[in-house]
């Protein structure tokens, strides 16, 4: 073992972290305009030869299960509900020995048809993203007027056992600030379990400005004002949420209902981070916010055997850096936004 070489069998980093949380992006487009993530206007989409097909896809998932020690993979993108192949590729995932775990991290649009058959394929949980509880602002913040199809997805994941079922919000000021409570009401009361996410700078303008973020603990003393918050006895890990129990609340299996604050710019938890990302054109991210990357894609065409695959992967893991470096003025915003890169 050398300091400039990945030791043993998984992706490990020279910090000392092994990860085994696997986030796939399955495509860049989405049906929704999410002003904190894409222009109006789109964006220029992959071209589709660059895509990586269904089984490439699962071949490279399968590589990190099986030869790297992933025990989780979740889906991403874009919209992962617009990937036709979803199901099948879930399928074969499932099917993997040793079985990861499987997440889906969606807008909820098409989950009133999808829900069933991608747990019947082996999904296990999904989280869905929804930033207000009002339809008219609904179509401002995400430019589309789907936010009915938002709820008939929650239910959906709800009545095909895909639980607890995960709701993601991302509070901007001036815009959904006051949020904080009523998603929570609105969560509470349907039995999901809420994470807020602080806005990230992953947006395609590169408008984000840290001043004007809606911070974690901002978020909390609104929750506080109307709920009594205790904190959760779960140990948190390499889990990016900080949990808290919802005093008074049950979750629809009995459970204590938890609410989840991932203060990712105000209190990173890059120390505990166990991810690594493949985007949908088959390159490896250690990091949300890496400048570099390695390119799996073409090594796979090329006819690289799945050992070589292992192990480029862990050598782009090897570089993970310590932390995303927000804090540090000589931050750059990765080139690729958010959308691409997969969330
Ligand atoms: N389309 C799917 C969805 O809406 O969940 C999956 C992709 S989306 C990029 C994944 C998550 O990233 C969503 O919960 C979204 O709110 C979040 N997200 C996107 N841009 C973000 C940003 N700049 N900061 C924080 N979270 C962001």
């Amino acid at each position: 073992m050398t300091a400039t070489e990945p030791p043993g069998a998984g992706l490990a980093d020279r910090h000392g972290r092994v990860a085994v949380d696997l986030r796939v992006s399955l495509t860049d487009r989405c049906n929704l305009r999410c002003s904190y993530c894409m222009p109006a206007e789109g964006l220029d989409w992959l071209p589709s030869p660059t895509l990586l097909t269904d089984a490439e896809v699962v071949r490279l998932i399968g590589v990190a299960v099986r030869r790297l020690g992933v025990t989780e993979v979740r889906f991403t993108g874009g919209e992962p509900l617009l990937r036709r192949g979803l199901p099948e590729i879930v399928r074969a995932v499932a099917a993997l020995e040793p079985r990861p775990q499987t997440m889906l991290t969606t807008n909820g649009i098409g989950l009133t048809r999808l829900a069933g058959p991608l747990a019947a394929a082996g999904l296990d949980r999904v989280n869905v993203s929804l930033d207000t509880t009002d339809p008219a602002r609904f179509r401002e913040l995400t430019r589309r007027d789907r936010h009915a199809d938002v709820l008939a997805g929650l239910a959906a994941a709800a009545e095909a056992g895909l639980v607890p079922v995960k709701m993601n919000a991302v509070l901007m000021r001036g815009l959904n600030d006051d949020e904080a409570v009523p998603l929570l009401r609105f969560a509470l009361a349907h039995g999901y379990e809420l994470r807020f996410i602080e806005q990230m700078p992953l947006d395609a303008g590169h408008t984000w400005r840290r001043e004007e973020m809606v911070t974690g603990a901002e978020i909390l003393a609104q929750l506080r004002a109307a709920f009594t918050l205790r904190p959760d006895p779960v140990r948190r890990g390499g889990a990016p949420a900080e949990t808290w129990l919802v005093e008074g609340y049950e979750a629809v299996d009995g459970r204590p209902a938890r609410v989840g604050v991932i203060a990712s710019v105000s209190s990173p938890f890059c120390g505990a981070c166990d991810r690594t990302r493949l985007t949908a054109d088959g390159a490896v991210r250690s990091c949300l916010f890496s400048q570099e990357e390695t390119d799996l894609r073409g090594a796979l065409r090329s006819g690289a055997t799945d050992e070589e695959l292992a192990d480029l992967w862990r050598k782009a893991m090897w570089g993970k850096p310590a932390g995303h470096g927000i804090d540090d003025p000589r931050f750059l915003q990765p080139i690729r936004p958010m959308s691409a890169i997969g969330g």
